[in-house]
This record gives C-alpha cells, sequence and structure tokens, in this order.
C-alpha cells in the first residue's frame, strides 16, 4: 500500500512511516480485510466510510507539509473506525477525535485499544462546534464535508495552525480546502475535487 502511496507522489517520510506502522485491516469487518491494503474506501456500518488511503495520507501531508518533526495537539473531526486518528498519533503529539455517532465511537475504542495509543483521546460528540476544551490546535482535519468550512474550527486554530476539511464551494462541489492560521489573520486555499461524507450536526 505504501508502495502505491509513493508511486501515486505522497514524499512525505513521516506519512509514509505513519501509514505503513498502522495496519488497516484491524479497522474493517474481516469479510473485507482483503480489500484493506487497496485504494479504496470502504463501508464501515451506518452508512459511513473509512477514506482511502491515498486521501488520508494527502490529508495529513497537506497538514504536515513545511512543518519540522511531531506537530502539536490536532483535532480529528469524524473519528469513524478510528483508522485516521490512529495514523496522526503517529506524526503529531496528542489526537482528539470526535465521532458524532455512539456505534462508531465505540467501535473506533474497541479497534484501537490493541494499539495502546497513549496519545489518542477519542470523544462522543458533534464536532460541528469543534472541541474548544482542547483548543488552540496546531492542526484540524475533517472526514466529513458540509457547505462550508465551520467558523468555530477555524477560531480554534492555533497562530501557525492548519485546517485541512471538504466543503462545499461556490461551483456545487466539494473541495478540499486548507485554512492557516497566521499572526495577523488567514489564508484559505481551494485544492482538489474530493467526496466525503455528509457532516451533520447533533449525536446519534
Ligand atoms: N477518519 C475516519 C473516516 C470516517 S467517515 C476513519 O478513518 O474511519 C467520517 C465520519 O464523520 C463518520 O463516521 C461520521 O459519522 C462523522 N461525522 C459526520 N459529521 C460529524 C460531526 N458533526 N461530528 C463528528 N463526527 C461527524
Amino acid at each position: 500500500m505504501v508502495r502505491k502511496l509513493q508511486a501515486q507522489g505522497v514524499s512525505h517520510p513521516g506519512v509514509l512511516a505513519a501509514m505503513q506502522a498502522v495496519e488497516r485491516h484491524r479497522f474493517v469487518d474481516t469479510a473485507l480485510a482483503n480489500q484493506a491494503y487497496e485504494d479504496t474506501s470502504l463501508p464501515i456500518g451506518l452508512g459511513q466510510t473509512i477514506s482511502k488511503p491515498s486521501v488520508v495520507a494527502r490529508m495529513l501531508e497537506l497538514l504536515c507539509q513545511g512543518r519540522e518533526g511531531r506537530i502539536g495537539r490536532v483535532l480529528d473531526i469524524g473519528t469513524g473506525c478510528g483508522y485516521q486518528a490512529a495514523v496522526l498519533s503517529h506524526l503529531v503529539q496528542e489526537v482528539y477525535s470526535i465521532e458524532r455517532l455512539r456505534a462508531l465511537h465505540e467501535k473506533a475504542r474497541d479497534n484501537l485499544r490493541a494499539f495502546r495509543l497513549a496519545n489518542v483521546h477519542l470523544l462522543f460528540g458533534d464536532g460541528m462546534p469543534g472541541y474548544p476544551q482542547g483548543a488552540p490546535y496546531a492542526g484540524i482535519v475533517a472526514a466529513a464535508g458540509g457547505n462550508d468550512v465551520p467558523q468555530a474550527w477555524i477560531e480554534q486554530l492555533a497562530v501557525g495552525g492548519r485546517l485541512v476539511a471538504p466543503a462545499v464551494t461556490d461551483s456545487g462541489q466539494q473541495h478540499l480546502i486548507v485554512i492557516e492560521r497566521h499572526a495577523h489573520g488567514f489564508t484559505r486555499s481551494v485544492l482538489e475535487p474530493v467526496l466525503f461524507v455528509p457532516l451533520k450536526s447533533g449525536v446519534s
């Protein structure tokens, strides 16, 4: 899988090592385990999916680009099965990962137990308002996209921090958005079109 990612242009050594370290087959049903190392999203229950490895790598590369060593605290919105949180745990100091569906939050907890990742904090709740208790964040990544990036997420970024999230743009299509906070303002970049599950409010 990692060789395929490299062939697709992923070059960040830390991201490649983190993707190598986390066994993706441990996050999907046994019936799907034989597809776990293909570049495809897979169902994880409740209509949600584990993102494609190339998409996870792309987002984490955008998060880490140009930054030395482990970055600080990161908020991961949409824990799902916990795969991306596990990969992040190798790249950052602390991961706060929030999921609005209780069954998935519990599944992620079960999936992650054996990995014993002391720096991953799984939270059950609506990630739409971010998670102010952990703010400010050196990074925010979201695996679900709405009509815009919630203002609360932007406000919870540390100076020098970066947010990577899907959102629907004026074109009507979902794109990857990168927002960086500088000492005196923000920059926003719209990157390639993507296809993430919808960002929803409330818990269930
Ligand atoms: N990173 C995950 C991807 C899961 S799919 C993984 O590695 O498996 C995205 C997840 O976002 C879904 O589980 C969905 O329930 C969750 N989600 C959608 N809106 C949310 C919200 N407002 N707060 C928290 N989680 C949300």
